[in-house]
């Protein structure tokens, strides 16, 4: 895939009255020389691919390091509870940011989208929505408010998120080591949002709308990982990248547009991370890496693996 903006890409979906999708799917063809069929089975595979992984999460691992696990079965439970303060919905995704972040954690399969610390913000997003989805189809009070999905909704929902993700990482990054957290977090929710944008049928400037205000929304976030390894802060940062992404699509679902143009939120994404220091792009060294706990812990750890 070849687009370096997301006026391109809104500029072919005009041009060929295509959806975001589409756009990208074509894109994919060209680049790659594979026939539709070859593009869509194998974004079938990572959409299979990341169910399994929700699927195989287990509350009772724990890290390596003994930092994370656990905490996704814990919300989980929460939310079956029926109390929580968030709601069905938004506390079913929580808990599926936790589990995927925690499953990368104890070195699980995962799909990186785009990265492995990213892991849980678009799974988060999609994985709730289509086990609603798989619900709606079976119950008699379906359908009644939001368009009925298909499976291959979700797999199309994929490429607008691989679109998102290659002109962020092309005219910035995606990396926490390059741009820090923003990077990484913030492009998986700008991912994620439209994703969902596109599920519920918005146009191909909405869902770029609501890449731009997710992303704006994580700005300046920066990589701080405690002792290096991609769990804490990680794992719950992945929650608030598909919070962020829920909000960021409601909010372009709904007619509101990011006053700076997406392009130049990525140019701007990029300005910041090129001015972070090097001890907040994930060298461990500063930030929340750098507290007085995360130090103890960091000796702890070394200490254990002596
Ligand atoms: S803090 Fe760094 S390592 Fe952790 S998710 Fe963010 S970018 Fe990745």
């Amino acid at each position: 895939m070849a687009f370096e903006s997301f006026e391109q890409i809104v500029q072919v979906c005009q041009e060929k009255s295509v959806s975001f999708a589409e756009a990208v799917i074509g894109e994919d063809m060209k680049d790659r020389l594979v026939t539709r069929e070859a593009t869509l089975e194998k974004m079938r595979y990572i959409w299979n691919s990341m169910l399994e992984a929700g699927r195989s999460y287990d509350e009772n691992r724990i890290s390596t390091s003994g930092l994370v696990g656990g905490d996704g079965g814990r919300m989980s439970h929460y939310a079956d509870s029926g109390h929580t303060l968030c709601g069905d919905r938004m506390s079913r995704v929580i808990a599926q940011a936790l589990q995927m972040g925690e499953s990368n954690a104890c070195m699980k399969r995962i799909v990186a989208a785009p990265t492995a610390g990213a892991c849980g913000v678009l799974p988060a997003v999609l994985i709730p929505l289509f086990e609603e989805t798989k619900q709606d189809c079976t119950s008699s009070a379906s359908a009644s408010e939001a368009p009925v999905l298909t499976e291959d909704d979700f797999v199309l929902s994929l490429f607008v998120a691989a679109g998102i993700g290659q002109v962020i990482a092309t005219r910035a990054s995606i990396a926490g080591a390059s741009g820090g957290c923003q990077a990484e977090i913030g492009s998986a929710s700008a991912m994620a949002a439209g994703a969902l944008v596109f599920l519920r049928g918005g146009s191909c400037d909405a869902i770029v709308q609501s890449a731009a205000m997710s992303l704006k929304n994580l700005l300046g976030l920066v990589c701080d990982p405690v002792s290096g390894l991609v769990e804490v802060p990680c794992v719950k940062r992945n929650v608030i990248g598909a919070v962020n992404a829920m909000s960021a699509a409601d909010m372009a679902l709904a007619g509101i547009k990011s006053m700076i143009p997406a392009d130049q939120v990525v140019d701007a994404m990029k300005e910041v991370g090129d001015l972070m220091d090097v001890s907040l792009r994930e060298t461990g060294r500063g930030g929340l890496a750098a507290t007085r706990e995360a130090i103890e812990i960091t000796k702890k750890i070394q200490g254990i693996s002596k």
